[in-house]
């Protein structure tokens, strides 16, 4: 009688989708009770730098949730503690003779490199299948595009929205008459409105039992108290659901606003499961175009999240893929400061930043303007060292991977790529942040004086970028408002920022 045939299926800890190609391949091949699901912890990965702890109990705890689930489905699993995904894998194939691995390509390219290296280092087939986390997976818009002149988001997005058939009129024109309804937003939040609490989700006996296991680890970042991020697909679902009913109405108004009193604000708060494949971002897309649907949201919020997912994230995947492996070193604005030491523990005189910054830490999540406007516009207007500042990034934030990361910070936040992601850096002076945010009423610094004593150090540090980049800064057509200010400037008022600055930056 022939042996039934096995195949293991190694699926990833970011990759905890419902419909897992692998398992779909093989379950088709050989039937689910010959399929081998391997889960690897790898002590190497977990302790590749200090990471946010709430991403570790997240990642950890949704993965033995998912064995258990699978199990629970009929399938075999090996859930394996080893020192790197390597050694897992020899040992699980040394155990069960495995002569047959499938795998959903990694989205992180260190990770898919070692894949790509497994059937010769493993002698076995290796069947590597497309990653199904990204729509830009199934299609995408620009395969062509040459790297240095690749289109904006804007027309990245467009092309999205006709393919997926998404807030699509019935000449296949963008619904009420625009692909983007951002001049309805922007709006700062108003003192009376406030925000609905976030989801409260108790934790269950297995992730208190992984968060022990987190906290007791030697390096990391944050506590794993106030846990409170679903850890299985049902329950990511759920906090999809309630974002849907309690928050997308006012998303698109209040999503640049910046608030002490709120952190989430009408943010979705779903990245880390997103970025898991515990949510897919069809399933995002779909739920707000629903509610669209239905009128329970306006078009201008439904429109601003869409874009978020089907225009952002998909395009950041794209970019990371595209600009490998140059943007991991890009620094464009030659900046060579360190990251202050102050970053790890918010401990600083400028209200926003301290705020800003312990948030993070403590909880592994700010929003996107508050990674955009105020940290990265400070690194950048600072002259912070690119590589650092995202390391600091990729230590704090619970929803943080190598492909989303690299485009944000590198790309996005300190326009180190030389514009191939934002065509315009990405700066503010206070009046921004005094306009979106609640922070300077009580803060030391004055937001509107420039210098002297008391000047808020975004003015002295914005003045001082546009002069001290001015001759770069002229090429730029989207900039030109912000340096036709500088004409105004007469020559001791320029000495007096540069010698300010200078002397501000010298306390890094
Ligand atoms: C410097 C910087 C670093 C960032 N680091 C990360 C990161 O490590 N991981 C991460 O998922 N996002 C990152 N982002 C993008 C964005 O800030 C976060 O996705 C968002 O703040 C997560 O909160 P939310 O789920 O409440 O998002 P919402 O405001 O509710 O937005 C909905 C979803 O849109 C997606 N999205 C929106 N903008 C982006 C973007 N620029 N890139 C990718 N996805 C986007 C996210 O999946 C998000 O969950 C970064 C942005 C910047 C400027
Ligand atoms: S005054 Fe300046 S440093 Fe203080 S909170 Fe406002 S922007 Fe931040």
């Amino acid at each position: 009688m022939t042996q039934p045939q096995f195949i293991t299926v190694w699926v990833l800890g970011d990759q905890l989708l419902q419909l897992h190609p692998g398992l779909r391949m093989a379950e088709a091949a050989v039937g689910r009770a010959h399929v081998r699901v391997l889960l690897i912890e790898s002590a190497a990965r977990l302790a590749q730098q200090p990471y946010q702890r709430k991403k570790l109990l997240l990642i950890l705890s949704a993965m033995r949730h998912y064995a258990l689930e699978l199990e629970q489905a009929g399938f075999q699993v090996d859930y394996r503690h080893a020192p790197d995904f390597l050694h897992g894998l020899q040992a699980h194939c040394t155990d069960f003779g495995t002569t047959r691995l499938v795998t959903m390509a990694a989205a992180e390219e260190p990770t898919r490199r070692l894949q790509q290296g497994l059937a010769t280092q493993l002698g076995l087939q290796v069947d590597l299948l497309p990653n199904t986390q990204f729509l830009v997976g199934q299609f995408d818009p620009f395969p062509d595009a040459d790297p240095a002149r690749t289109p904006i988001m804007a027309t990245f997005y467009r092309a999205m929205r006709r393919h997926f058939g998404v807030l699509l009129d019935a000449d296949g024109g963008p619904l009420g008459g625009h692909w983007s309804y951002d001049a309805d937003n922007r709006k700062p939040l108003p003192r009376a409105l406030h925000p609905p609490p976030p989801p409260d989700l108790p934790p269950d006996a297995l992730t208190l039992a992984v968060a022990a296991e987190v906290a007791a680890m030697p390096h990391g970042v944050g506590t794993v108290e106030q846990f409170n991020l679903p850890v299985t697909a049902a329950a990511a679902q759920g906090a999809l659901q309630r974002f849907i009913a309690e928050r997308l109405r006012d998303f698109g108004p209040y999503e640049d606003a910046m608030a002490e009193r709120s952190a989430l604000l009408y943010h979705s708060g779903l990245a880390p499961m997103l970025n898991i494949g515990l949510l897919t971002p069809l399933q995002l897309v779909q739920a707000a175009e629903a509610a669209f649907q239905a009128g329970a949201a306006p078009l201008n919020s439904v429109e601003g999240f869409i874009r978020q997912i089907l225009g952002w994230r998909e395009y950041i995947y794209w970019q990371y893929w595209r600009q490998l492996p140059a943007l991991r070193d890009q620094n464009f604005w030659a900046a060579r400061r360190p990251l202050p030491d102050w970053f790890w523990t918010g401990e600083s005189d400028l209200r926003c930043m301290a705020h800003t910054l312990r948030r993070a830490l403590d909880s592994g999540y700010t929003h996107h303007i508050e990674r955009l406007m105020l940290l990265c516009n400070f690194c950048l207007l600072a002259g912070v060292v690119p590589q650092e500042v995202n390391a600091w990034f990729m230590a704090v934030y619970a929803d943080a991977y190598d492909w989303v990361m690299l485009p944000n910070v590198i790309g996005m936040g300190l326009n180190a790529d030389g514009g191939r992601i934002a065509t315009k850096p990405y700066i503010a002076s206070a009046s921004y942040i005094n306009r979106m945010g609640d922070y300077c009423a009580s803060c030391v610094y004055d937001p509107k004086r420039r210098t002297g004593a008391g000047a808020c150090p975004f003015n002295l540090l914005y003045w001082n970028f546009l002069l001290e980049h001015e001759t770069v800064l002229r090429t730029n057509p989207r900039l030109g408002p912000a340096v036709l200010g500088l004409a105004r400037m007469n020559p001791d008022e320029r000495a007096v920022i540069r010698r300010e600055a200078a002397a501000f930056l010298e306390q890094f």
